[in-house]
């Protein structure tokens, strides 16, 4: 058996784990990174990237977003339709529609293009060694770090960092991360071409219909007339209401006395495929002997949103900023890796916990169509809802009771 030694090996390159990588890169670290797959491969996802992403992207490397912009693969999408239980749809600009707005919106990108589009980024560095088809099928704990066994090697490694996704077995079996229902989602995603009456200026869709409250069937645009279309229903709720989520979807596109027109002529381009979301509104222990965990693995997706492709790159930044403060402290013990813990949840902790709560308010359909109702009488509170996808503060305002009386017996 061949040994490769390794002071760090990151296992799966997702966009979590590339961005580690490239970060550590940028910062003079060399890595190992290691995929069960052959890149191009493809990812169950909504393939919405939020301005976070490109954020992060400016941050690693100011060339990165300006040709990302080029590649026909992608579209940007400045906002979102939010369709009411009872169907009234309310059409949000990010960062609001005034003269002020000058953020950077989101992007939609098919996972397949994009992570392979990151993939090659990290096969250019030279400080990056990088192995596909290399499934890690056992950790072994040594004085000194881990043995990662692979079918054909064996990778010694002092830092193991984990971005093997919602289905890591080094989380479940090492790092104490169980599935806990009300913490997790179910998502089902299929690619359609030609579904009718797409948003102008590529808005994503977001319909909160009743029948799948607190979760929601989404329609998200894509370059060449096609469509990313799905749904995502937390897993406490999946089971309690005995759901069969392909019956659901199929049941909205055939049956649904709106959605269901704008199927007609539409052809799926794939089959329905489901992957597990495992959500951030629980916080967990990120880190600890010689390891550290990222992305998916570390359950770091907004329970509200289903965002988790940003929230992964912000740990791979995190995640290399603490490696190289613990380098100079000599070892990664979890005592010099525990700031990680605290750099997520600082950076993540207050969206979650809003989410969290947004997630409860969604289950009173009469208190979003009342919301989704006013929000379209009233230019300010849209443009203040607007606003709410790229600001926690803002976003805060909706957990206090004072917005709903304001909304109560406001004019309009
Ligand atoms: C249905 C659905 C819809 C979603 N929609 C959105 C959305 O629109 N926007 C958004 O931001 N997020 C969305 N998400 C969440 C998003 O897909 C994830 O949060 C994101 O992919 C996490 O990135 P990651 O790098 O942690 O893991 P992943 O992207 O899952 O990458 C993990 C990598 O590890 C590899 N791997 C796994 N096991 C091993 C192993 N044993 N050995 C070696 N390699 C291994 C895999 O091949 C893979 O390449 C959605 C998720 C689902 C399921």
């Amino acid at each position: 058996m061949k040994v490769l030694e390794h002071e760090i090996c990151i296992v799966g390159a997702g966009p979590g784990g590339v961005m580690a990588a490239l970060f550590l890169a940028k910062a003079g670290i060399p890595s190992l990174i290691i995929d069960q797959a052959k890149f191009p491969r493809d990812k169950i996802c909504g393939d919405a990237l939020s301005a976070k992403c490109a954020d992060i992207l400016q941050k690693l490397n100011p060339e990165i977003l300006p040709d990302f912009k080029k590649q026909d693969f992608q579209i940007s999408s400045d906002g979102v339709n939010f369709v009411a239980p009872n169907l009234e749809v309310l059409r949000l600009k990010f960062g609001g529609s005034g003269p002020g707005n000058k953020k950077v919106g989101g992007f939609i990108a098919k996972r397949f293009d994009l992570d392979h589009y990151l993939f090659q980024w990290m096969a250019q560095e030279p400080l990056i060694t990088v192995l596909e088809e290399t499934p890690a099928q056992q950790f072994i704990r040594t004085a000194d770090g881990w043995h990662i066994q692979t079918p054909d090697i064996r990778i010694e490694t002092k830092l193991l960092l984990d971005a093997s996704g919602a289905q890591s077995a080094f989380a479940r079996h090492h790092a104490g991360i169980q599935k806990e229902e009300i913490h997790f989602s179910a998502g089902l995603r299929v690619y359609y071409k030609d579904v009718k009456g797409m948003d102008p200026d590529n808005f994503i869709e977001l319909h909160f219909l009743k029948e799948l409250l607190p979760g929601y069937f989404w329609i998200f645009p894509l370059p060449n007339g096609e469509a990313n279309v799905g749904i995502g229903v937390r897993s406490d709720v999946v089971r309690k209401r005995r759901m069969n989520l392909k019956t659901e979807l199929k049941k909205i596109i055939e049956e649904h006395p709106v959605i269901s027109k704008r199927f007609e002529g539409a052809t799926p381009i794939d089959s329905v495929r489901g992957y597990g979301l495992p959500l951030g509104s629980k916080q967990r222990k990120l880190s600890g002997d010689q390891y550290l965990l990222l992305g998916d693995a570390a359950s770091l997706i907004d329970p509200f949103t289903g965002e988790g492709i940003g929230n992964a790159m912000i740990s791979g930044m995190k995640a290399a900023e603490i490696i190289l403060a613990a380098r100079t402290k000599g070892n990664y013990h979890a005592e010099s890796l525990a700031g990680y813990d605290a750099a997520i949840y600082r950076r993540l902790g207050k969206e979650f916990a809003i989410s969290t709560k947004f997630l409860q308010l969604v289950r009173y359909q009469w208190l979003f169509n009342f919301i989704v109702r006013k929000a379209n009488r009233n230019a300010t509170l849209r443009e203040t809802m607007g606003c709410m996808f790229e600001s926690v503060d803002l976003r805060r305002k909706l957990k206090n009771p004072l917005f709903y009386l304001k909304l109560l017996f406001g004019r309009d």
